[in-house]
């Protein structure tokens, strides 16, 4: 029988290993510290239990927010109810409940770190501390950083933001997102069970300068962050002219999840682009035979036509998004502005938070339905001069 090795235990690599197993393959899952506190905000979307339901049913503790609070500079923050809730695990216990589906359907789970891998003539030999494992094909899962360079996205600078934060042992229910002065990225305060995740995200600043925004803010809340535990990982964020090139796919190779550098250029979320990515690399794995030559085309084209093509054009438009200005007022200071007056407006950001919303049919829903007052119409102004026109034939080809 031809043996599958998935290279990481995150949800990207237990997913793979669950879906390859489940398909009748010899399937070995390697991860050096498999279930672990990845740093991370753990937020888990509508989009992605909805494809993914034990998302949602299982027994894993988890936290299930239906409110979220969004502030930009210089505005009062704007309440959003959630219509779909976002559901925040801790990443321990999201990767141990995924881990445990993939070895309950069959999969070998081995704690081991993968030092090198070499290929041979009809496959690979993982090298290990205790050993070599030899497979046919291999998915690789290891995240961010990822230390194969010869598979998976090749990174550049311009490629990554820094994400940082701290675990902080309090209670909230509501989700808090706070938009920054002239920064690329934002501030969440995700609630879990038993402690917050709250971090920042960012482009072109430093570690050093994103921490002291973060503990600024936590500060003006009442957050006693000094009683946190620091985090801090790369955060995969390319940019338009990188998904052309990314490498996602090469002989009896596919690259999936953070490893591909699959994660949505303007929010953030990977998650469920992990999960996504790992399901269609299976299908493909399991359907081509193994074709080592093809199959990296094929998964290609079906992570293309299924997300990737949405998240290159969200990438088009992520830093007009974060940076632009009208009336020397920030982006995200009229559309928190904007939502407290727009119904259709809050609408909207209740759709982008439950990921229903795609980055390709945006515009054309703005200006098919941000109309009826003189608000909406500025609101619609402010989306057609940053978003662009999406290319031809593409949009109606995605979701
Ligand atoms: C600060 C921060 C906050 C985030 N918040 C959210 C959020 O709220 N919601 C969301 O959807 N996404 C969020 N993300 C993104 C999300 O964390 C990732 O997209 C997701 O974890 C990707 O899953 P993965 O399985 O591809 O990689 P990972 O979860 O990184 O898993 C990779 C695995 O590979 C293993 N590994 C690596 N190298 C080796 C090796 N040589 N040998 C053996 N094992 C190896 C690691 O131990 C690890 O378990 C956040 C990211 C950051 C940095």
């Amino acid at each position: 029988m031809k043996r599958v090795a998935v290279l990481g235990g995150g949800p990207a690599g237990a997913h793979a290993a669950e879906k390859l197993v489940a398909s009748g393959l010899d399937t070995i899952l390697i991860d050096e510290k498999l279930a672990w506190e990845k740093p991370c905000g753990g937020g888990v979307t509508y989009k992605a239990y909805e494809r993914y339901p034990y998302l949602f049913e299982n027994q894993t503790q988890k936290k299930i927010v239906t409110e979220s609070y969004i502030g930009a500079y210089k505005s009062v923050p704007a309440m959003l109810g959630l219509n779909q809730p976002i559901l925040i695990f801790s990443r321990k216990e999201l990767n141990q409940m995924l881990l445990d589906r993939a070895e309950a359907a069959g999969a070998q789970i081995e704690k081991q770190r993968v030092t090198g891998i070499v290929e041979r003539e009809h496959g690979w030999t993982l090298n290990t501390k205790s050993g070599n494992i030899d497979a046919d094909y291999v998915v690789v899962a290891t995240g961010a950083r990822n230390p194969l360079r010869e598979m998976g996205t090749e990174w550049t600078p311009e490629d990554t933001m820094v994400a940082l934060g701290y675990y902080i042992p309090t209670n909230q229910d509501h989700i808090d997102i706070q938009f920054l002065d002239r920064l690329e990225g934002y501030i969440w305060i995700f609630p879990r069970n038993g402690h917050l995740s709250a971090g920042i995200c960012g482009r072109g600043e430093t570690a050093q300068r994103l921490r002291l925004r973060l503990e600024r803010y936590l500060d003006e809340k009442g957050i006693n962050w000094k009683q946190g535990q620091l985090y801090a990982h790369m955060l995969p964020s390319l940019s338009r002219r990188h998904w052309r090139t990314n490498r996602v796919a090469g002989k009896r190779w596919m690259a999936v999840g953070d490893a591909a550098g699959l994660v949505d250029p303007i929010t953030g979320e990977g998650i469920y682009y992990a999960m996504r990515s790992a399901d269609l690399a299976s299908q493909v794995i399991t359907a081509g035979g193994f074709d080592p030559l093809t199959s990296g085309a094929v998964y290609r084209g079906r992570i293309e036509d299924d997300f990737l093509l949405d998240l290159e054009f969200g990438a088009s438009f992520a830093q007009k998004l974060y940076l632009g200005r009208f009336f020397f007022k920030s982006i995200p200071s009229c559309i928190v502005d904007y939502m407290k007056r727009s119904p259709k407006l809050y609408e909207l950001m209740q759709d982008i938070f439950s990921g229903t919303q795609d980055y390709l049919t945006l515009r054309n829903r703005l200006f098919r339905n941000l109309n009826g007052t003189v608000n909406e119409a500025v609101v619609n102004f402010i989306f057609q001069r940053i978003i662009p026109e999406p290319p031809v034939g593409v949009r109606a080809e995605v979701r």
